[in-house]
């Protein structure tokens, strides 16, 4: 019997576009906001027969829900209030159901946070970035230090328990001491959980772009140079560490018991759905699993009936053909996990993959594990295989050496 499902829903509005960013979120204009939940929520309620007609599982329970983007705060209280009317028809949530709210710091208004927390919303993630006002008005980022203090304790007042803070290392102006003080005043924020993400500046963004011409608009001549952003990374590493705010995942910190049960999900490789702009989806098929994503073209999107989807189905190895179903065949979903479980400082057990995948695979897997160890990138301890500190750095390198010719 498959556990609950989690979901995913992406909600692409926001209210500047940061400049190393090229998501399918953009700054779209408010007239566009009502078609948008139009389909969204017609999205929502077909779910369960687009399932049924590409003969994917999808459980009705689900415990866990994540409003991603984009800038979902920007969403008014109604409009979150008709999203979970069509959640409560189309699933049954778990009254203690983990529901995470993305949000850019001053940009939660008090009825929206109100309507949420009576709909059971229980997490937010705030788009922090820096504590340095100069870096995150350099990449276009609209709110000050003073700002992100004030919102996490008002959403704390109003007692939101599990609070993220997002701090991105690398952005342009960012000191060693800058990045740290970032580092120390998101601990002292009191925020159980703390991500860092290196910073990826997308090639078809405005600093991307400037970036490849060596152009000096948009700060790009001051962004620290990888070596640099690696050394800081692995310092928050150590600092949080002293913290007591314990790396759980390659980009995740949280004190016991404050994980993101969601995100943990995708690592676990648990079963997803995703709702709007360019979401992803990913259950299960019989012995197979599914995957299928929504266009990231807007006009695309607001232009396809919810319920007039058309899904074709193609096996795993037919990469030729623009598929909008892919079956995940057995070899790719053993690297999957094997790939997301690495992701995950508590590694993976063989053992369990062995049992799920069978033995040839792993032998197979084998030879280029033990290389990717002797390059210290690997740690192997009876049948549990774990990245070092060096490896997490590195992880996609370590995910390129253990692809599996045989495996698409
Ligand atoms: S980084 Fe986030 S807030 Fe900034 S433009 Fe992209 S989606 Fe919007």
């Amino acid at each position: 019997m498959a556990g609950p499902v989690c979901v995913y829903i992406s909600v692409p509005f926001c209210k500047a576009k940061c400049t190393f960013c090229n998501f399918a979120s953009d700054v779209f204009g408010a007239e566009r906001m009502q078609p948008y939940m139009d389909r969204l929520c017609g999205e929502i309620r077909g779910a369960h027969t687009v399932a049924e007609r590409i003969e994917a599982s999808l459980p009705r329970a689900v415990d866990t829900i994540y409003f991603g983007g984009g800038t979902p705060s920007l969403l008014s209280g109604q409009e979150f209030k008709k999203i979970f009317q069509h959640l409560r028809s189309e699933f049954d949530l778990d009254p203690d159901a983990e529901i995470t709210l993305e949000c850019a710091p001053g940009q939660l208004a008090d009825e929206t946070l109100d309507e949420l927390l009576q709909q059971g919303m229980n997490r937010i993630s705030f788009g922090v970035q820096s504590f340095v006002d100069q870096e995150t008005a350099a990449v276009g980022r609209l709110h000050t230090r003073q700002q992100c203090d004030k919102e996490i304790a008002r959403v704390t007042a109003a007692g939101v328990r599990e609070i993220n803070v997002d701090l991105i290392v690398g952005l342009p102006h960012q000191t060693a001491q800058s990045w740290q003080y970032s580092v120390e005043q998101a601990v002292a924020s009191g925020a159980p959980h703390i991500s860092v993400y290196l910073l990826e500046v997308d090639d078809d963004s405005r600093l991307g772009r400037e970036m490849l011409k060596q152009g000096s608009r948009y700060s790009a001549t001051a962004v620290p140079d990888e070596d640099q952003s690696a050394e800081w990374y692995q310092q928050a590493c150590d600092m949080l560490h002293e913290a007591g705010v314990q790396q759980y995942e390659i980009s995740n910190f949280a004190r016991p018991g404050h994980h993101s049960r969601h995100n943990l999900k995708y690592w676990q490789r648990q079963p997803y759905i995703g709702f709007g702009l360019d979401a992803h989806s990913m259950l299960l098929a019989g012995r197979d699993a599914v995957r299928f994503a929504n266009t990231s073209d807007l006009d695309r999107y607001l232009g396809q009936a919810a319920e007039s989807n058309s899904f074709r189905i193609f096996g795993s190895g037919d990469h030729t053909t623009h598929a909008e179903v892919d079956v995940v065949g057995r070899g790719q979903a053993f690297e999957e996990s094997l790939f997301l479980g690495l992701r995950l400082n508590e590694g993976v057990d063989l053992d369990q993959l062995r049992r799920q995948f069978g033995e040839d695979l792993l032998e197979e897997t084998m030879p280029a594990l033990m290389e990717v160890r002797d390059a210290g990138l690997l740690e192997l301890y009876s049948d549990n295989i774990r990245l070092t500190p060096q490896g997490r750095l590195a992880s996609n390198e370590v995910f390129s050496r253990l692809l599996i010719p045989t495996a698409a």
